[in-house]
């Protein structure tokens, strides 16, 4: 039985699901799901993240995120968080690199949010010098200083579409016509999670929500009002999103996502505006990645380390230079945003 099979079965009994519990369903059914049955990075997966190109990206991250520890006066003992943390990679080379930051990886109590239990395994065995420990939910955050890194993990989250229709919206949902899976759209509804969104929209247009997005913000927000800390987080998006931004990756290309539910990778553009309102600390300033990286210096690590490198390793090192911060590349799609206590310093490389 395949998870087609599943989702068409339970359409045809009880009528058409929201697209967040389409999504939801996809990426983390407990058997079928995309990311509980494999690790899907990597180039002989389906996508590559910023980590995977080259270890500049986590290593940056972590010095970044040592800096604003030691701008905090140096407390110790913290969280040091990361959900979604893929194969754990970033995290590697983000404590590598905090080497040179005495101290910091002492005072560090590594704590990870991961749903797939084949990614536990893989960061288990990356992160394996640094003993992690993986909670099941933000809420169980321990009450101190927190500094955490997500990259690619809020596009993740199940999101709702809506496509307003005067005063109401209509929800998007997945339905069924003739055995196959299709989009349509519910009955015209008030949607009060929605009212900021009358201001920019006109009848026909689509705006996304992502229920989970406000209450993750919230906890972490509240984590480094009440203890310290900071937060770094990277993902595709903007400070507001209009339209259908759901994509669908597979072997590297965009596929239809409802052609075979759990076999590719759904992702929504994050709404940053949200999640900037949802935390009840200080926010910077929503900062492009390609600016943001140059600002840590990704251009003298890129040369220091090519200068040791010949040939092919020196070419695939400039290219995943580019591929990083480029303006044609990763450099504008993703989007950096930090989270700090109000009249602290905003984590290296973003301002307020
Ligand atoms: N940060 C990594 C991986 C990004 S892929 C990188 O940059 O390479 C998304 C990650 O989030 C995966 O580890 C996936 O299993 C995890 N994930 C997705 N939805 C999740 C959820 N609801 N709760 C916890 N982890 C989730």
């Amino acid at each position: 039985m395949t998870l087609g099979d599943v989702l068409r079965a339970r359409i045809a009994r009880n009528g058409p699901i929201g697209l967040s519990e389409f999504m939801a369903e996809c990426l983390l059914h407990p058997t079928l799901g995309y990311y509980t049955t494999r690790d899907p990075l990597g180039a002989a997966g389906d996508f590559v993240t910023a980590p995977e190109i080259s270890q500049m990206f986590g290593e940056l991250l972590g010095l970044a995120l040592a800096q604003a520890w030691h701008d905090q006066g140096r407390p110790a003992r913290f969280t040091l968080a990361e959900p979604g943390p893929g194969r754990g990679t970033l995290m590697a080379d983000a404590l590598r690199a905090a080497r040179a930051v005495p101290g910091f990886a002492d005072a560090a109590q590594l704590t990870l949010i991961e749903a797939s239990p084949a990614l536990r395994a893989r960061q288990a065995e990356t992160l394996r010098d640094h003993a992690p420990r993986w909670i099941e939910s933000f809420s169980d955050l321990p009450r101190q200083p927190l500094f955490l890194v997500a990259n690619e993990f809020l596009d993740a989250l199940p999101m709702r579409q809506f496509v307003r229709a005067g005063p109401a919206w209509r929800e998007r949902h997945v339905g069924l016509q003739d055995g196959n899976l299709v989009f349509g759209l519910g009955p015209a509804l008030p949607q009060p999670a929605l009212q900021a969104r009358h201001d920019d929209t006109r009848d026909g247009d689509l705006v996304e929500h992502c229920p989970a997005l406000a209450p993750i913000a919230e906890t972490i927000g509240a984590r480094i009002r009440d203890h310290g800390g900071a937060a770094v987080i990277v993902d595709y998006g903007d400070w507001r999103s209009l339209g259908d931004t759901l994509q669908a990756l597979s072997g590297h290309a965009r596929v239809d996502p409802l052609a075979d539910p759990g076999s590719a990778d759904l992702t929504a553009h994050v709404d940053f505006e949200a999640l900037a309102l949802a935390a009840p600390c200080a926010h910077s300033r929503l900062t492009p990645q390609g600016v943001f990286l140059e600002r840590l210096g990704i251009t003298a690590r890129a040369r220091n380390l090519a200068a040791r490198l010949t040939g092919t390793a020196q070419a695939e090192l400039i290219a995943a230079h580019r591929r990083l911060t480029h303006p044609d590349e990763m450099g504008n799609l993703f989007k950096v945003i930090g989270l700090y206590p109000e009249g602290a310093a905003p984590p290296p490389g973003l301002i307020p």
